[in-house]
């Protein structure tokens, strides 16, 4: 009966100091947000302590029947929100999702054709130093040099000269829509199944302002972490029946053992929660700040990849400052705005350095800002980096210092879990 801070306090420190730097900074990483009470409070729950290998109703542990509501739940309330007739919300991460996606539907040694990394693509799309480039022949799609949007004429191409098993759409860097019909009927040339990983998106189709990838998609894979605003965890969806069981026998027995029940009791409250309407006007929210930062951006000299950005991401070209994405990534974060470092389609620096940063809304959208905050975000980062510049890449102390000030400032108008 001992609290964890008297039980372990280096620990109970930790953890102290991330709750305070998520409540001062100005958290811009795409991929994160900030869950509400509710699911946190789920996740931290005594159902972390439950095995339950199976399904809800098949299990091979007995004492089943209370993590069964949970995923029951979570079930229900996923296939309502993306419209679909069946949800595997077991995979412990994104990646798993994928995973089992693949080990439903692939052989070791099928041929894959996904996005390459350095075009916004993601690892487990077939990336060499993955399990999925090694394991697979993965052939890779990119972005076109005159405007970085997908480019589809190439997927083609490459679809027919290879013939993939399964064709992945998606990515962590993509600011625009992907074309869900275009990519079926390549994969339908070629009799390759369609896998959309909506990871990053998943909160937009949820709330309908991104074209859901139903029906085009056989199978989807997603995160619950992202836009989505759950548990850090994933999910696989399917209407077909057939590949429905198969991505089930891929997840248990193929890739887990006992799912996190604590996490899927989780993803349950995260998906109640973006079944309700407010779930929405986030989400426009997040749009609008990402296009309002965007355009401030712009106005302030940097090139935005695409000229800007339909989703809650954008990615900067900083080449028109002369800057690195990795000494901008550590200014920003002196000044309290976190982000990451991130190549811009056709970099000519390695991927340790960059010319670009990857900036995202959700997560500060979620703690109450708007465009006028976005705004301000914008003309700030235009100074750490104009402030880098003049300083030939070394930084400008007492611009980082003013910005950071007036950054915790504004975070202070905008609490985050106050209770806790
Ligand atoms: N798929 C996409 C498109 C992603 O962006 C990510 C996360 O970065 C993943 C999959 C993997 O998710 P996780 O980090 O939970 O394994």
């Amino acid at each position: 009966a001992t609290t964890l801070a008297a039980r372990d306090p280096e620990i109970a420190e930790a953890i102290a100091r991330e709750l305070g730097r998520q409540r001062h900074e100005i958290e811009l990483i795409a991929s994160e947000n900030i869950v509400s009470r509710a699911v946190l409070e789920a996740q931290g729950s005594v159902m972390t302590n439950k095995y339950a290998e199976g399904y809800p109703g098949k299990r091979y542990y007995g004492g089943c029947q209370f993590v069964d509501i949970a995923e029951t739940l979570a079930i229900e309330r996923a296939k309502r929100l993306f419209g679909c007739a069946f949800a595997n919300v077991q995979p412990n991460s994104g990646s798993q999702a994928n995973q089992g996606a693949f080990m439903a539907l692939l052989s070791p040694g099928d041929t894959i054709l996904g996005m390459s990394l350095d075009a916004g693509g993601h690892l487990t799309h077939g990336a060499r130093p993955n399990q999925s480039g090694k394991w697979f022949n993965a052939i890779q799609y990119g972005v076109r040099r005159q405007d970085c949007l997908i480019d589809y004429d190439q997927i083609e191409s490459l679809a027919h000269e290879h013939r993939p098993r399964a064709i992945i759409a998606g990515g962590s860097a993509i600011p625009r829509i992907i074309d869900f019909p275009r990519m079926r009927a390549i994969a339908d040339a070629v009799g390759a199944w369609l896998i959309v990983d909506m990871a990053h998106f998943a909160g937009l189709v949820a709330a309908g302002l991104y074209p859901s990838p139903f029906p085009h998609a056989h199978v989807v894979t997603t995160t619950t972490h992202k836009t989505l605003r759950g548990p850090r965890g994933g999910m696989i969806l399917t209407n077909d029946e057939e590949i429905a069981k198969k991505v089930n026998a891929a997840v248990f027995p193929g890739l887990q053992g006992g799912p996190l029940m604590h996490v899927i009791a989780a993803k349950a409250v995260a998906f109640g929660e973006a079944l309700d309407p407010s779930f929405r006007v986030y989400q426009q929210q997040v749009v609008r700040n990402a296009q309002a930062l965007a355009d401030e951006l712009m106005q302030g000299g940097l090139d935005i990849v695409t000229g800007g950005t339909d989703t809650h991401l954008m990615l900067v070209d900083l080449r028109p400052k002369g800057v690195k994405g990795n000494a901008t990534e550590q200014a920003l974060g002196r000044a309290h705005i976190t982000c990451n470092k991130n190549g811009v389609p056709f970099d000519p620096e390695k991927p340790t350095v960059t010319s670009g940063v990857r900036l995202g809304s959700p997560a500060a959208t979620t703690r109450g800002f708007g465009e006028a905050e976005f705004r301000q975000i914008g003309r700030w980062i235009v100074e750490v980096v104009d402030g880098l510049r003049a300083t030939g890449g070394e930084g400008d102390p007492a611009i980082e210092a003013r910005v950071r000030a007036e950054v915790t400032a504004l975070c202070e108008r905008f609490p985050i879990y106050p209770d806790l």
